[in-house]
């Protein structure tokens, strides 16, 4: 049974309340370091970043709505091998899904990692974040619906398409979870965890009215995505129009870069492979009449939907670093939610659940042989 306390908030601040229970995390041992979102540089950026000490925590930002890269990634280059030591991860929910398919992929290990999982309202683009504070504006003032579990833009942005429709607005499984929706925000954070915690907090009782709130978040999330999905599906048939779509594709790589899921260390399209000799490139432009150069763009995407689809978590930065503005999630997000389907599994949902693809079952997928 998970324990349930309040999170005391001195004078509505709750990011300040926040960096203070993280602090005393690492004061206990309970923790050796923290990876956290961070302001370093200027005030236009967060990153994660690596905190030892608890004063540091002062640069921590746990509110900021941006996402420069997902977290899961960072935590897996901290305990893919044993330091002896362990480390306290802020994760959205679509960063502890990601986390949790890379410790399938053996990409990560959880028994180094403290996953302090939190409620997420939504995330900006870093232009638009860094923007917004050129021009002054809050960011976080985002937050101010999170009680009705509404996001607020800031007049003439948007949340990030991948946000939108994302329909996970809790970081469940996590060892501790932040509550920020549908509660007294900002006058009420709760804390669960599934283990005595460090630091003393009093006792609290789940309020009926934030799973009310959750259940309004999934059900309008889930509204925009599968409207997005159908309109994408009924622009998108086949392959001919899917190169059309993505005819302006530079095949830059930076939705691979960007995903972290993608973890291959040598990617076969960052080999020579695709590297052809030029006599196959002649052949091919005698045999069609023209070739597009660079070749392989189609392949590209193909083959990397064909390697991630079981794994994708739907954080949406590979169309956030698309310079072509392509609606790379929006392809990626479509066909993962057919292919989990397929195979009956969610990504980032359990560790107990197999990877489909690791795994083989004699009676499965039988219908395809007939
Ligand atoms: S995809 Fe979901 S969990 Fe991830 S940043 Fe956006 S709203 Fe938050
Ligand atoms: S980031 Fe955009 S332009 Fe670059 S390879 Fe991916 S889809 Fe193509
Ligand atoms: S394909 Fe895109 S949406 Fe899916 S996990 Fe990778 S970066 Fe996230």
């Amino acid at each position: 049974m998970a324990i349930q306390t309040w999170l005391p908030i001195e004078g509505e601040d709750v990011a300040g309340a926040l960096r203070k229970f993280l602090a005393g995390l690492l004061t206990a041992g309970y923790v050796d370091a923290l990876l956290v979102p961070c302001r370093l540089v200027g005030e236009e950026a967060v990153t994660p970043a690596l905190v030892e000490s608890p004063e540091a925590l002062e640069v921590c930002e746990p509110l900021a709505p941006v996402m420069s890269h997902n977290m899961a990634v960072m935590a897996g280059r901290l305990t893919v091998m044993d330091t002896g030591r362990r480390v306290g991860v802020w994760l959205r929910p679509c960063e502890l899904r990601a986390l949790i398919e890379l410790t399938k992929l053996h990409q990560a290990t959880l028994d180094h990692i403290l996953t302090i999982g939190v409620d997420c309202l939504g995330t900006y683009e870093l232009a638009d974040y860094a923007a917004m504070v050129r021009a002054g504006k809050q960011p976080a003032e985002l937050w101010r619906g999170a009680a009705d579990g509404e996001a607020v833009p800031a007049d003439g942005y948007v949340l990030r398409s991948a946000c939108r429709m994302c329909e996970y607005p809790t970081a469940a499984g996590a060892d501790i979870r932040i509550g920020l929706l549908g509660l007294d925000f900002p006058r009420q954070v709760l804390v669960e965890s599934e283990e005595p915690l460090p630091v003393e907090l009093p006792p609290a009782e789940m309020p009926a009215r934030r799973q009310e709130v959750l259940e309004r978040v999934r059900e309008r999330r889930t509204a925009e995505r599968d409207a997005v999905f159908a309109a994408w599906r009924a622009e998108v048939p086949d392959l001919r129009r899917l190169a059309e779509r993505f005819a302006t594709c530079i095949r830059c790589h930076n939705c691979m870069v960007a995903c972290p899921i993608c973890y291959c260390k040598e990617c076969i399209f960052r080999t020579p492979t695709f590297d052809h000799e030029p006599e196959q490139y002649f052949r091919w432009a005698e045999r069609r009449g023209v070739l597009r150069m660079p070749t392989d763009t189609l392949l590209f995407h193909i083959t990397r939907l064909n390697h991630m689809a079981t794994s994708c978590v739907g954080c949406g930065l590979c169309e956030s670093a698309c310079p072509s503005h392509l609606p790379v999630a929006t392809l990626f997000r479509s066909v993962a939610q057919s292919v989990q389907a397929l195979f009956n599994y969610e990504a980032g949902r359990s560790l107990e659940d197999e990877l489909p693809l690791a795994t083989f079952r004699e009676d499965e997928l039988t219908d395809l042989g007939k």
